[in-house]
């Protein structure tokens, strides 16, 4: 199945004119083994050391920018931090908890119709949108809770 992947991987980086470095095949890697993580460059540093892959910050950014502009990742501004990628997934909307980071997926038909809706009322095409909620995950697990609410 790995290997699988890693021939599915160098052939979306041929076919996106880049050429299969090893930094760039980690990397893709990584987004998708886990296509439902966030990965700011830190994040994603600190997973290929985990890996035992020795590859420089710089290098992270550099092959970031190149995967976002092939298109097979997608990035994300959610706050005034760092961008956050992910794996380039059909569209969708994101939750994310102010205490702890976590964030949510989620896709609603309503939402995306309304917004059509709001748009075609004032004569404007709608292209792309971006909708980010922030707010507390309520989870007993979220890490940012202060011990005083329980
Ligand atoms: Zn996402
Ligand atoms: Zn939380």
């Amino acid at each position: 199945m790995k290997n699988a992947n890693n021939e599915k991987n160098i052939d979306k980086l041929k076919q996106a004119g880049l050429k299969v470095t090893h930094s760039r095949c980690k990397i893709l890697e990584i987004f998708q083994s886990f296509p439902d993580e966030h990965y700011t460059a830190d994040k994603l540093k600190d997973q290929l050391d985990d890996q035992g892959e020795n590859i420089g910050l710089a290098t992270i950014y550099r092959v970031l920018t190149q995967l976002e502009m092939a298109d097979l990742i997608q990035k994300n501004n959610f706050n005034d931090g760092q961008s956050a990628y992910e794996i380039k997934k059909s569209h969708h909307d994101h939750l994310i908890c102010t205490r702890c980071g976590d964030i949510i997926e989620f896709v609603n038909e309503d939402l995306e119709k309304l917004q059509e809706h709001i748009s075609s009322k004032y004569n404007f095409t709608l292209e792309s949108h971006v909708m980010t909620l922030f707010g507390d995950c309520n989870k007993p697990t979220c890490k940012g809770r202060t011990k005083k609410n329980d």
